[in-house]
């Protein structure tokens, strides 16, 4: 007799979301996404597939697309308000801020959605808005108004997860680390190239532009502010708060002024990492961000949503209760989760001087780092920390052989 499919539903369809769901079906559960948006977000910069989530991605058969997708990005240079580069990391240079295998967000969720859609049930413009269990079923009530039961429940919903509410309350702990950061597609000019251009103004204010594979270029902008503020914001006061960022701050600001006025897709967030006591409670579990964001500037976001997907589906897979699947890709994964959220001691704040004179002491410092046989600026502002890459050494992905 063949035994019922297990109904598995996740929140969200970004990263982790879709790999999960890509697993689940592989191993021969029932899957359903509920997306929040309209349709896939696509928004962000470039994100890098490395260590493990490139193994990953490997055993998923789309490590070739992900290759010819690459943003063609060859290094960062650091410059100055006139443009002048004062410092450059190439990407084969060690511990260089851009990775091998570099791809735009957008490119990496579409290849995701597109090798898992005729297999899973995709709902967008929707989402969970009441949360039960018992011994039997998950029951789930959907802004759209209907109810339906499920065997398990997964937030898949990113930082801000509101799923994640509805299954643990607020015991997850949102730590800010005193950093905003906005992400916008504009239009590519002839001041970018193929490197990606790392300007710091002062006012502790960092612009960054990265090229892309579209034709288009990535901005990212950035600044301190000690308390969160803009949490929940709607468009407009976002913008205005973006442009009284760029006002003054040099360089091609005024550029990036007149692409947010007109952008109607910024992502615009304080950063935080999540550092949940738990990842599971009964039914209801979390993977990627809305579990353990370790923030974007650890570059290991991604990393981080592909292994967990990858883990917690093999150990779903691999034990007769559900509980024990939870508590083991817990047991597993808590330590390399932890290793990538331990940031060097000053980050972010000291890639974000105040004055002018703290401007050029950072500039000189870069230039420097670049000069040395052994770059290592992405220790210095926080990229891979040698610590990790050896835990990660010694952390091999288990191998789930169904
Ligand atoms: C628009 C956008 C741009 C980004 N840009 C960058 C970037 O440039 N650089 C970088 O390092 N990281 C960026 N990130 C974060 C990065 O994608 C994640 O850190 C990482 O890839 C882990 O992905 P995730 O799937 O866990 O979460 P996320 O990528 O955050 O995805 C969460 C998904 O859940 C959806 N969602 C939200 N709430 C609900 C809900 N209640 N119900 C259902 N669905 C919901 C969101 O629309 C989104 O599709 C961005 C995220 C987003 C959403």
């Amino acid at each position: 007799m063949e035994t019922k499919k297990q109904k598995v539903l996740i929140a969200g369809a970004s990263i982790a979301g879709p790999t999960l769901a890509y697993w689940l079906h592989k191993y021969g559960f029932e899957v359903s996404v509920v997306e929040r948006s309209p349709s896939l977000r696509l928004g962000g910069q470039n994100i890098d597939v490395n260590g493990p989530a490139r193994k990953v991605a490997r055993l998923m058969g789309i490590l070739d697309q992900i290759k010819a997708a690459n943003t063609g990005e060859i290094g960062t240079q650091w410059v100055d308000k006139d443009n002048q580069v004062t410092a450059s990391f190439p990407k084969e240079g060690a511990n260089s801020l851009t990775q091998e295998l570099e791809i735009v967000r957008g490119d990496l969720v579409n290849i995701l959605y597109e090798i898992t859609k005729e297999n899973v049930t995709y709902r967008f413009d929707d989402q969970i808005t009441q949360l039960a269990q018992d011994d039997h079923q998950a029951t789930v009530t959907f802004a759209s108004g209907h109810t339906e039961t499920y065997d398990l429940v997964i937030a898949a919903d990113g930082i801000r997860s509101r799923t994640r509410t509805l299954m643990f309350g607020d015991e997850s702990v949102f730590n800010y680390l005193g950093l905003c950061t906005a992400y916008l597609t504009i239009a590519k000019t002839e001041t970018d190239t193929n490197w990606a251009r790392w300007y710091t103004a002062d006012d502790s204010r960092v612009l960054l532009l990265r090229p892309d594979n579209e034709g288009t270029t990535r901005a990212s902008i950035n600044f301190l502010l000690p308390q969160e503020e803009y949490e929940k914001l709607d468009k407009n006061t976002k913008k205005a708060i973006l442009l009284s960022r760029l006002a003054g701050a040099g360089w091609e600001a005024p550029r990036l002024a007149q692409e947010v006025e007109k952008s109607d897709d910024i992502y615009f967030d304080g950063v935080g990492q999540i550092k949940a006591p738990r990842w599971s409670t009964g039914r209801f579990a979390m993977v990627g961000d809305a579990a353990y964001c370790p923030a974007p500037i650890t570059g290991k976001g991604t990393t981080l949503a592909f292994v967990g997907a990858y883990v917690l589906a093999g150990e779903l897979a691999t034990h007769e209760r559900f509980e024990d699947g939870f508590a083991s890709y817990e047991r597993i994964l808590r330590p390399y989760v932890e290793s990538v959220q331990k940031l060097p001691p000053g980050i972010p704040r000291i890639a974000y001087p105040k004055t002018a004179l703290g401007v050029s002491i950072v500039n000189t410092v870069v230039g420097i780092l670049a000069s040395e046989p052994v770059q290592k600026i992405a220790s210095v502002f926080g990229s891979s920390d040698p610590e990790e890459e050896e835990l990660l050494k010694d952390t091999p992905l288990p191998k789930y052989a169904l």
